[in-house]
């Protein structure tokens, strides 16, 4: 088995907010981040998969087919997009770094042929990132969107 990465980049807004607390509380738990008309942020994302080597290609996963996945299920879809406005995922589910990297784990399950997906990682920031195995997650065949959205944590 070997594992391989491949990188993709996405700009958009998000703020931080849960609505089970009070205005006071959502801000002294989130600060300036929670300022509801949202503040972005570039995000890394970096897609790891887990295969076997065609002895044919020499490659693990077909990369141009790897790269149209990651656009059409997480950049087309986050990009240049308010998250908690626009993206479905994160109209209960707060957009912190580990939330996306959970949520992206869930569009990509099951998509990507001949490999296993092994790793999400969001960079927030260069010195910010959130690591998801997809751990407690149901079999990759499941897909994303059928679990409950109460399981997302809430982040910080
Ligand atoms: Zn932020």
């Amino acid at each position: 088995m070997i594992l391989l990465t491949r990188k993709a980049e996405f700009s958009s807004a998000h703020y931080y907010w849960n609505d089970d607390l009070s205005a006071e509380e959502n801000q002294r738990l989130f600060g300036k981040c929670a300022n509801r008309n949202g503040h972005g942020h570039n995000y890394t994302l970096e897609v790891t998969v887990a295969g076997e080597i065609d002895p044919v290609t020499g490659f693990v996963v077909d990369l141009k087919q790897l790269k149209e996945i990651l656009e059409r299920e997480v950049v087309s879809v986050y990009d240049h997009r308010h998250l908690n406005l626009e993206v479905p995922e994160f109209r209960v589910a707060i957009p912190t770094t580990e939330n996306i990297a959970i949520a992206i784990w869930r569009r990509l399950a099951g998509k990507i042929p001949n490999a296993q997906l092994y790793r999400v990682r969001v960079f927030e920031a260069p010195d910010l990132f959130a690591d998801f195995y997809g751990e407690f997650e149901s079999p990759a065949q499941d897909g994303p969107g059928t679990r409950p959205e109460a399981q997302f944590g809430v982040g910080n």
